[in-house]
């Protein structure tokens, strides 16, 4: 299995031409490798060659593999958040990827007050208004963070998005500008609380297009650990 080692580097040098040519370094960049269904042995090995990152979809899934794979790199929650996950999801990650409403950032404070420590969240943003897509309208950003930033236990790190499936990654790069323009405008605000460090975007398909955008964190699957299998949830 050299091929995620091999994986690893083809995009690294991706992410460092995409960061160079749009006047970046690429250590502002991180790596995560998404590991929903992937098992423990390959999730390891991403680990030993260096990725910045894991992300995770699942609660459960997620504590059963950091209990077999330690935490020496920070893992963090990338799916839909269901709001009485809140309580593990708190304990178990660095970061939490996929906020997009009140009550769930109601919970997360609550919940991180008890376990004693901060949520550092990312606002997760519908760009396109489709409705199958999980995140708050980009209209309603400004409301959700200031709203979010009055919680003691809430630390807002940046935005998220996933934009619709595209064959030519070119299409998605309005909507990566757009988040990255959304960010600072966010910024500007200057809200006590809001840091906007973070910009999570791009994907397998579209993460060289991101980063010239701005992306400071990719999220990558199947191109670092080949097509998942199509299994039922
Ligand atoms: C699965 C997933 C990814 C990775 O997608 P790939 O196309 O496999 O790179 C990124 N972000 C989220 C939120 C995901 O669910």
């Amino acid at each position: 299995m050299e091929s995620i080692k091999a994986n690893i580097e083809r995009i690294r040098n991706d992410i460092a031409a995409a960061a160079l040519k749009s006047g970046r370094l690429p250590s502002d960049v991180k790596l995560m490798a998404v590991t929903k269904t992937v098992d423990d042995e390959r999730i390891r090995q991403a680990i030993d060659a260096g990725v910045d990152l894991i992300g995770e979809n699942y609660v459960q899934e997620a504590q059963r593999k950091m209990d077999i794979l330690g935490r020496t790199v920070p893992w963090h929650f990338i799916g839909r958040l269901q709001t009485n996950k809140a309580k593990f999801a708190v304990r178990l990650f660095d970061m939490i990827h996929s906020v997009d409403r009140i009550e769930l950032v109601s919970e997360l404070d609550k919940r991180s007050k008890s376990a004693g420590c901060m949520a550092k969240i990312l606002i997760e943003v519908n760009l396109s208004g489709e409705l199958t897509k999980s995140g708050v309208p980009k209209e309603n950003v400004f409301d959700l963070v200031r709203q979010a930033a009055a919680f003691d236990n809430i630390s807002i790190q940046g935005l998220m998005t996933m934009p619709p499936w595209f064959d030519d990654p070119e299409d998605s790069r309005p909507y990566f500008t757009e988040l990255r323009v959304l960010k600072e405008a966010v910024a500007a605000l200057r809200i006590h609380g809001v840091e906007m460090n973070e910009l999570s975007m791009g994907m397998s398909a579209d993460y060289a297009v991101a980063v010239q955008e701005g992306a400071t964190i990719v999220r990558i699957g199947r191109s670092l650990f080949g097509e998942r299998p199509v299994r039922p949830r």
